[in-house]
């Protein structure tokens, strides 16, 4: 076993089976992916386009890949063939510009909206205002390509783990919220995407279901 074969095999023992592992493998060499591919690892998220595209023509093809950061409108072309899931869609554009891509490549592609509940002023997302205010007036019901299929977040960036414990719950509580409102007969609205290495054990325990590690398993990035 190689050590990031050890770290994911470790990893998996603390996650419960319900909830989905997408290992975040960006800025990290092919071989690196391939080592957790053939410990069985399937589902991969990056979050640069070209990089990602660069990724997927080396490796094979049951992956799933899943885009995790910020997202150009402008770049969805390049990924709509493929990606499994898009997870920070921030904006009511860059989901019509997702839909739009999605029904010219015959596919439907699922979105996760990204709230915005961490403490700082940097991180993207939508406010839970913003984001009630769009599923409230209705224009993703219309969209044949885009699905809304759940809600990312990231908490803020702390040690204080009261703090993150309180951002994961804000956006479990809209989760819920928004399930009752608007998707209660539409089961496809299910992921709750939060925690990342530092913090996914609270993220499993506020409801998350679909966590995002990278240097847990594949060690520290160089930028
Ligand atoms: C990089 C990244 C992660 C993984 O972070 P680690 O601390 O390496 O586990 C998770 N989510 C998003 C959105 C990221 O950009």
């Amino acid at each position: 076993m190689t050590s990031i074969q050890k770290r994911l095999s470790d990893l998996r023992q603390t996650i419960p089976t319900n909830v989905e592992l997408v290992a975040v493998s960006k800025f990290h060499p092919i071989e690196a992916l391939r080592e957790a591919y053939d410990a069985g690892q399937r589902i991969f998220g990056e979050s640069r386009v070209q990089e990602l595209v660069a990724k997927k023509e080396s490796l094979p093809s049951d992956i799933q890949w899943h885009f995790i950061g910020h997202l150009q409108a402008n770049k969805v072309k390049y990924i709509a063939p493929f990606i499994s899931l898009i997870h920070a869609v921030d904006s009511e554009k860059l989901l019509l510009e997702i839909d739009r891509q999605a029904v010219r490549n015959e596919r439907t592609i699922p979105c996760l909206l990204q709230l915005h509940v961490a403490q700082e002023e940097t991180k993207f997302g939508f406010s839970l205002e913003e984001c009630w205010a769009m599923l409230q007036q209705g224009t993703w019901k219309d969209m044949k390509g885009a699905q809304i299929s759940g809600i990312m977040c990231m908490a803020t960036n702390t040690d204080n783990t009261d703090i993150i414990r309180a951002d994961f719950e804000t956006a479990a509580r809209f989760f819920e919220d928004a399930k009752n409102t608007f998707f209660s007969d539409l089961p496809y609205f299910f992921y709750r995407s939060w925690g990342m290495s530092s913090d996914y054990l609270i993220a499993v325990e506020t409801g998350a279901n679909l966590v995002r590690i990278g240097t847990t398993i594949f060690g520290e990035r160089e930028y």
